[in-house]
């Protein structure tokens, strides 16, 4: 194999508010061929996730932190380019961690094979991918919809809550989305089939609520957190299911504000529950085959906002998350895929 150059970007320091440039290293090293056991994987689509902002803090979470130094975690597909790994062949595709860089050096554990020709690579980090099972499980299992009744999704017209409304949908439901912004909105509803969406942006979210959702709120799928669920929180209906999937607004908030009408919920008789899409891993199988055969059928969208910017354009990619400025799933393209 001819001497190939990864570029990269690692972790510098851990940001304060909003990332900084300072807070990376864009580095580059000779890439080093497969020892006995591993695989070399030419990143094709990295998949920019809110998440990261939280694997930039020191701390415990649900995951360790990325240490200074370290290369970026971040999921991707690639194509494999070299391999002395049974399990492996040249030319197969695969998605899995894989790093913010051109190159991955993998001993294959954690990888997954995907197949190009059944779906693009990029709906591997969409709907096929972690958000798409993030959908499907925090809704279903942990918002337990029932045809007839009203979920509430924030962040609607993003990777997460543009799946979270189509499956509720296919429910049976009637489905509110919240999002920033009158052509996000025209979006959730024309394009994913919502109900009817409420823009933050513009209008007072408690009082559209009782607009458009006269008996209450059943199921809220909570991806922003803040002042938006607090909103959410007063409109409840008895019995309602909170899914705490994120909280991005408050991912670079020095203070994090905390919900002040939780009282609700004993009122309502309502549950809050948190969720990791980690913990479903024995059951992704199950939810792409699904999901799979509803992409087939039409039934359901998968939206990818790709960024055709290489490794260089990560930090200012991943600002876009936090700036509203992408739509659907935000996926920087690497390499030709
Ligand atoms: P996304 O919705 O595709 O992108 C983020 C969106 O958040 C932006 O486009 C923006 O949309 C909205 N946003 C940004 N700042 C905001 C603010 N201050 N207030 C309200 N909305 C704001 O991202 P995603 O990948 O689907 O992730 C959505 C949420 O799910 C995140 O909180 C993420 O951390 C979480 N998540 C959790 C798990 C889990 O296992 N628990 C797994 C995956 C993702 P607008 O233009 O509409 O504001």
């Amino acid at each position: 194999m001819d001497s190939r150059t990864n570029h990269q970007y690692r972790l510098a320091a851990r940001p304060v508010g909003l990332p900084q440039p300072t807070d990376w290293q864009y580095a580059e090293e000779t890439v080093t061929e497969p020892a006995d056991g591993q695989l070399l994987v030419e990143v094709a689509y990295l998949s920019l996730d809110p998440a990261m902002r939280g694997w930039m803090n020191e701390g415990k979470s649900y995951i360790r932190p990325v240490e200074i130094g370290e290369v970026m975690r971040a999921g991707g597909v690639g194509r494999v380019i070299a391999s002395r790994h049974p399990g492996f062949a040249v030319g197969d595709h695969v998605s899995g961690t894989l790093g913010v860089q051109e190159y991955c050096l993998s001993d294959g554990r954690g990888l997954t094979k995907v197949d190009p020709a059944l779906a693009p690579l990029p709906v591997y980090l969409s709907v096929l991918g972690m958000p798409g099972m993030t959908a499907y499980f925090g809704l279903l299992d942990i918002g337990r919809p029932e045809a007839g009744q009203t979920v509430v999704v924030s962040g609607a017209a993003g990777a997460v809550g543009s799946v979270v409304g189509q499956i509720a949908k296919l429910k049976g439901c009637r489905v509110i989305g919240i999002a920033g912004g009158e052509a996000k909105c025209r979006l959730v509803v024309e394009e994913f089939g919502f109900d009817a969406c409420i823009d933050y942006k513009s209008q007072d979210v408690r009082k559209a609520l009782r607009e458009v959702a006269p008996d209450g709120v059943d199921v809220y799928f909570d991806n922003v957190g803040g002042d938006i669920l607090d909103a959410v929180l007063t409109r409840l209906a008895r019995g309602a299911r909170i899914v705490i999937c994120g909280a991005i607004s408050q991912y670079n908030a020095t203070e994090p504000k905390g919900p002040a009408n939780y009282m609700s919920l004993l009122v309502n008789r309502a549950s809050m529950t948190g969720m990791v899409v980690f913990d479903y891993a024995d059951r992704y199988a199950e939810a792409a085959a699904e999901m799979s055969g509803w992409l087939a059928a039409g039934k359901l969208r998968s939206l990818e906002d790709v960024v055709d910017g290489g490794v260089e354009a990560f930090p200012d990619t991943l600002l876009k998350l936090f700036k509203g400025e992408n739509t659907g799933k935000l996926v920087l393209k690497v390499a030709g895929g």
